[in-house]
């Protein structure tokens, strides 16, 4: 390069134009960036990354990031808020922070899929136990509680059967038989909406949610991302440095995004709950399905510890079919669907359909018999919804002879 053009591009790295501050609109600044500058090396020195009223370097915190932070915070009723590249990082997160070799952490045996996964792989790995409880029976819980708990998480739903555990309960045996251990929830499928974590009533709350900001607080099926809420300083301390020194950032343009979904996420999770309602409605009258799950269901496990605590549901439905009908022929039902799509995840525009077996996912008895298969509503309209369940439906009866 000439010396001319090197000055050129000197010049443009260090213009000196900026633009006017007050800049008053809606969409926060998207900042990006590794570098934060520093006016001194003094300042440089002084600055600490877990001080938030400044800026150390991009992976600490960016105005873009701490402003998703404070509105989770708000949204979850939570004091203080991390972000995470995905939801299970989020969970993987809490285990990390707060359990050392000899430990133990319990798990409802319908948790989240690959939070068990981390927990009998990397978990014990590094010399720390799980055990596994029923979530819909307290006393399982109590007997698995020992003087080396000290985590316990919670979910609600269970995952893909969506049975609904007393949540007061399992916080009142977790306090008194292991006052050492941090009580963690699992957040995702109540999304800060359907109720308040850190307010159960009767003086209840967990310690720490985690959210998969994938699903509903995204709402547009193209970001992953996960969040860890706490109200308490000294475990928000012990979460912020272990996130710190496993360098977890997330990029600001997911962010952004993010920051988009969030004043419609109260809208969208109302019009899923209600969409989720009626799907669930219509497939209870379906001689194909012996079982709909839905918490909002009467007959739906746990049906009575939702409605004592929520005033909404996410748009999960899970109908377990007929066991005369073979793992095959739902499947087939499953490839039959047109507006449903097949994939994991939920919370974004487009219905998804996944099939299960569930003796393969838990590891204590199961009343299920049946082949499952999780109904994930969109945002498409809801008799278009049901007629596609029903031409796939009639496709599967067409195959029985
Ligand atoms: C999707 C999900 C997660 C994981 O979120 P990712 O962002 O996909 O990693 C964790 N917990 C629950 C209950 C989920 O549904």
């Amino acid at each position: 390069m000439t010396e001319g053009v090197d000055r050129l591009t000197t010049g443009l790295i260090h213009h000196p134009y900026t633009a006017p501050a007050e800049f008053d609109a809606l969409p926060p600044g998207v900042f990006k960036a590794s570098s934060v500058f520093f006016p001194s090396v003094a300042a440089l020195r002084e600055r600490r990354w877990d001080d938030k009223s400044g800026y150390t370097y991009g992976l600490h915190g960016t105005p873009t990031t701490f402003t998703l932070e404070a509105r989770l915070a708000t949204l979850e009723g939570a004091n203080h808020v991390l972000l995470a590249p995905s939801g299970l990082s989020a969970i993987t997160l809490v285990d990390m922070a707060l359990l050392s070799a000899g430990d133990e952490v319990l798990l409802p045996d319908n948790v989240y899929g690959p939070s068990r996964s981390f927990a009998t792989h990397e978990l014990k790995q590094w010399g720390i136990a799980c055990r596994l409880y029923d979530p819909m029976e307290p006393a399982s819980l109590f007997a698995a509680l020992t003087p080396q708990t000290k985590l316990v998480w919670l979910e609600a739903p269970g995952s893909v059967t969506l049975e609904f555990p007393d949540l007061r309960a399992l916080v009142r045996e977790a306090r008194a038989q292991a006052p050492q251990a941090v009580v963690a929830l699992d957040n995702t499928w109540g999304a800060g909406i359907a109720f308040n974590a850190f307010d159960l009533g009767d003086g209840l709350a967990v310690d720490v949610t985690v959210h998969a900001l994938t699903k509903y607080p995204s709402g547009g099926a193209d970001v992953l991302m996960g969040s860890v809420a706490c109200r308490d300083d000294a475990l928000y301390r012990r979460l912020a440095w272990c996130h710190s020194r496993l360098g977890l950032g997330v990029g600001a343009n997911d962010v952004e995004a993010l920051l988009r979904g969030l004043p419609s996420l109260a809208l969208r999770y109302a019009a899923q709950d209600a969409a989720g309602r009626r799907i669930a409605a219509w497939c209870q009258r379906r001689a194909e399905f012996v079982r709909v799950l839905h918490p909002a269901l009467p007959d739906s496990p746990g049906h009575a510890h939702w409605a004592e605590l929520c005033s909404a549901a996410a748009g999960l439905v899970t109908v377990e079919f007929d066991p005369q009908f073979s793992a095959a022929q739902v499947d087939a039902f499953v490839d039959a669907l047109r507006l449903f799509r097949i994939g994991w995840s939920w919370g974004g525009p487009v219905s998804l359909a996944v099939p299960y077996q569930s003796k393969a996912m838990r590891a204590l008895a199961t009343p299920y018999r049946g082949t499952l298969v999780r109904l994930c509503i969109g945002l498409e309209a809801v008799e278009d919804l049901v007629g596609d369940l029903g031409q796939a439906l009639a496709v599967v009866q067409g195959t029985i002879s």
